[in-house]
This record gives C-alpha cells, structure tokens and sequence, in this order.
C-alpha cells in the first residue's frame, strides 16, 4: 500500500501480459494489460513534456472509456492529483470545481469540449491546455500523446501525504465538497475492501456506473485492473444497452446502485437477454430494501445480491459482505467491518454515549482511510473529523450482535413526526412493493398544524394509469405504525437522482 496508485494498481499487469484489461462495450475496442501499462507511461511522459508538474491538478471530464483509466494514472504518475468531473456537468458547475480546486489542466472527450471550454474560461485564468481522449481541431489528442518519445517522468511521490485524487462528494446534501484523498489512502482502501472487490482473472466486471464517482472508481476501475479482470466499459446506463452488454461479454460481476437492482427485478426487457453468466451483484451508494434484493437475485439465479457502504470522505468503503458470506448475510445488511478500521454507533440525542446492537445512532468511523481533508475547507473538515480522528459519518445505522451493519438513512434526512423518527428509506421501499408504483421518494413536509410528516412523490407504473393518491396512503397505513404514515402523495413523472444513483431529496422538497 506504500506504492503510488498508478503503480499499487498495476504492479501485476505485466504478468496479466494479453489478458483484455478494458473493453468499450460500444465498440468493442479492447486494450490489454501490457497496454495500459504502456499507454499510460507514454502519456504520463507527453503530460510532463507539457509541463504538467507535482501537485498540478488535472481533472478529468469524461463518460467512462476505455482512455479513461490511461488519462487517470498517466496523471497520477506525472504527480498530479487528478479531479474527477460529471461530464454532464453545467458549464457552471465544471467552472465552479475547476475554479474551486485551481485546475491547471482538462482532459475531456469532443462532445463536451465546448462546455469544457467555456468552464475554463469562467474559472479564472488557470487553466494552461484542454486534451481530448478522442480527437478535435486546436487540441492534443490522446493519440498525440502516445506519440511522446521523451523519458517517462521520474516524479517522487509520497503516498502518505500526496493527493491522487480529489474527487467532489454526490452533493446530495448541498454543494458538491473537494475531498482530499492521498495515494496511501486510496492503496489502502483497495486492500482492505479485497474479501468482497476482488474481481481477479476471469471474471469481467460491467461499468455502467461512473468512474468519476468514487464507488465506480474503485469497484469498477482500481480494484478489477490491479487484480487481472476485464472491465466492459459503458458510457451511461441505458437498461437495453447494459443488458445486451452482460450478454455479449459474458459478464460475470455488476457492481451496481438500487436503481439497477429495481430495473433488474421488475423491468420486462431483463426477459429477453442470456445474463446466465452473471456470478455476483453487488449495489452501495444508497439504500436497498431486503426485499428488493432478495427479488433481483431470485429473478436472476444468483446468491443474495451483497452490499457494501462508504463515503467519497472514506476512500470510500468500510462495510463489505465478503464475497464468501454473500449466502449466509442477513438480508438488509451493508456488510462487516473491514481489516484496520473501527466504528461506534453513538446516540443520536447524546453523541457522547455508544450504543450496542440493535440500538440505531450515528455511525463514526475512524481508520487509515479516512480523508486528508475537503480541500480549502478547514471547518468543513473538523466539523466532519473530531479531535481523536473519529469520522462523523451522518449516517443513521445499528449493527447486530455477530457485527452484521444495517443502514437507515442519514441523520438529517430523518424526519420527526410528533416525537417520533420516521426513515424515508423505509417508506421508500415499502412503496416499491405496491404493484402499481414504479418509483417513489420520501421527504418530510409539514402539514397545517406544522407537524412534519412523511410526503410520497410517485411515479406511476405503466399497468396503474388511475392510481390515486388515497389508494398510496392506505396501502402504506395498512402496513406500518400510524406515526410513520404517508401524509401527503405528489404524482411525478421520474425520481431526480445523482449520477451514484442516489435520490436528490433536496430537489424534490425544492419542487413541493
Ligand atoms: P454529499 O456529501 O455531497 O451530500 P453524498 O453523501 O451523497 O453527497 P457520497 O460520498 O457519494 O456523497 O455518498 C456517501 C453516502 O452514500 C453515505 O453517507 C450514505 O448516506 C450513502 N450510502 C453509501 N452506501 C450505502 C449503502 N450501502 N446503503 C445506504 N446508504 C449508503
Ligand atoms: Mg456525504
């Protein structure tokens, strides 16, 4: 774990040799281990040439490709730190992060070059050159850098104390934050979360969640390449496209969000494709119901669909269910502790005292993944990491006594009905299982009497044109305690979510 990323990731790739690293399941374009290797050494070489120096911050605005992990550790290895951007992202909002973490260099692909661009342009004059994987007039392509015949930079790294990445948090719970994370964090995570992400030679892993998210980047892209597997890489999710994929590839591994497992066990096209190769699906990033699960794997054949839990301030992961346990996980469970880290669940009305099983609270976790720090942000940072390295999670979650975590929702999103907490996640999941509903999100709202009280926003299923609002209320009193009730239901036409797949909340309490 002591290594720089680009070299903890591909330590064994010369020994990987031919083996298929990255396939585009567009195109089928395919790149081997030895190129990886190559490539990225070449670019890295092009990208100090250009004057890309030490600590640098090159981001990285692009759908997943198979370029994509060449750009990443090419920068790495020419010691910069390398900020991942949504590639839809506003030209505002690219303006802002570039602007926010003074990018010095953009790597994107042409259909975004325009809004790249113009982001440069806004964030203030930092910006030195814009390339692009692909190919577009006025600027170095990839291919260009391939062609560098000067040395391979030679930059000394110290993986305990330089940043490799600086991913921006989902800004599900407001603005996006820049979050520090050291190459020794980042190794080391890798190691930990080994039991359960350790796609290996022969498996092929799908990567339809994006790399620029750290759950992507991690399960998708650092962990399948640094043990020998193959990534088929997918720019977006599009149901019919990922489905023909696993089919065409063979895939064997899915590391998805909920939203995939949902299509999975109730989409009718998942029908109509071969996915017997399938061995394992793994979803995190956002709450999934046991039942939900458990009707994906059924569906499907497989054993229980696994979990795992983090945050882009953990490097990210600290739960895993060891791909060995997948049978045996109580359902519901985000999984075990990792090696080399601790956690408290602390009561939620006095953050001194620790809780035991069963009993819900705060999730804190302490351990060599935890961020250097929100770039810029010193009292975001304390506020998030306490004196003696505790990592306050805003996570509501309690364990069982053999050590098994479950989930509730975050401590903020809680809402409190007349003394009582109520987890939007629950009701969520419980919506789902009404035939007629396709979709659904919870968030509180006040009624008239300024009680705040749990608001379904509904998308209605195809065969359920007439659902009314009063038949989703029933269908939700019948099955839980009067304080956790439906008291109000808005009919949308789609759930907003974040590219991890979580459910924008705040969007919709900005709607109502
Ligand atoms: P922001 O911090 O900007 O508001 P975010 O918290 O959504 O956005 P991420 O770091 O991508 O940004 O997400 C981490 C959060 O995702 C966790 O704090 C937790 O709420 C949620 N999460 C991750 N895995 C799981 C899981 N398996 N089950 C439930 N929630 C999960
Ligand atoms: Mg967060």
């Amino acid at each position: 774990v002591d290594l720089p990323i680009h070299e903890a990731v591909l330590a064994r790739a010369a020994e990987f040799g031919d083996t298929p690293a990255l396939i585009d399941g567009t195109d089928g374009t395919t790149l081997s281990y030895t190129q990886v290797d190559r490539f990225h050494r070449r670019v890295a070489a092009a990208f100090a040439e250009a004057g890309v120096r030490k600590g640098d911050v090159v981001a990285l605005h692009s759908p997943n490709t198979v370029a994509f992990p060449i750009a990443f550790y090419a920068a790495t290895r020419a010691g910069a730190s390398v900020t991942t951007a949504h590639p839809l992202a506003t030209e505002e909002e690219f303006a802002k992060q570039l602007a926010d973490c003074s990018a010095r260099w953009i790597v994107t692909v042409s259909p975004f070059l325009d809004t790249a661009r113009r982001a440069a342009g806004r964030a203030g004059g930092h910006v030195r050159e814009i390339f692009v994987c692909d190919s577009a007039p006025g600027h170095r392509s990839l291919a260009d850098l391939l062609a560098c015949t000067a040395p391979e930079p030679a930059v000394p790294i110290d993986p305990a104390e330089d940043v490799a990445a600086l991913p921006y948090s989902s800004g599900t719970t407001g603005t996006p934050k820049g979050v520090m994370l050291t190459h020794r964090q980042i190794a080391t995570n890798l190691a930990q979360l080994h039991p359960a992400v350790p796609a290996g030679p022969g498996d092929r892993v799908l990567a339809v969640l994006p790399f620029f998210h750290i759950y992507g980047l991690t399960a998708l892209m650092n962990a399948p390449l640094r043990l020998g597997a193959t990534v088929v890489v997918l720019p977006r999710f599009d149901l019919e496209q990922f489905l023909a994929a696993v089919q065409t590839h063979r895939v064997t591994d899915l590391y998805v969000a909920p939203p995939i497992v949902l299509a999975l066990a109730k989409h009718p096209l998942v029908a109509d494709y071969d996915l017997s190769s399938l061995q394992r699906v793994i979803s995190a990033a956002a709450p999934l119901d046991a039942g939900l699960a458990a009707a994906c794997s059924r569906r499907l054949g497989l054993p229980p669909v696994g979990q795992a839990y983090g945050m882009t301030e953990l490097s990210p992961g600290t739960h895993v269910v060891p791909r060995d346990a997948m049978a045996d996980a109580p359902p519901g469970t985000v999984g075990k502790l990792i090696a080399g880290t601790e956690m408290r669940i602390v009561s939620l009305d006095d953050p001194g005292t620790d809780l035991g099983p069963g009993a819900p609270g705060e999730i804190l976790i302490r351990g060599p993944q935890v961020m250097k720090g929100y770039l810029g942000r010193p009292d975001a940072t304390a506020a998030m990491i306490d004196a003696e390295g505790w990592l306050h999670t805003g996570d509501v979650g309690h364990v069982d006594r053999d050590g098994w975590l479950f989930v509730v929702d975050r401590v903020k999103e809680l809402i409190k009905y007349k003394g009582f907490q109520v987890a939007p996640a629950e009701l969520e999941a419980l919506l789902l299982t009404h035939p007629g509903i396709a979709d659904a999100a919870v968030t509180g709202t006040y009624d008239d009497d300024g009680n705040e009280v749990p608001h379904a926003h509904v998308v209605r299923g195809p065969d359920a044109p007439g659902l009314t609002g009063s038949e989703v209320m029933r269908y939700v009193a019948e099955r839980v305690t009067p304080h956790k009730r439906v008291r109000r239901v808005t009919f949308i036409d789609g759930v907003p979510r974040a590219a991890s797949g979580k459910i924008l909340r705040r969007e919709l309490r900005e709607r109502a």
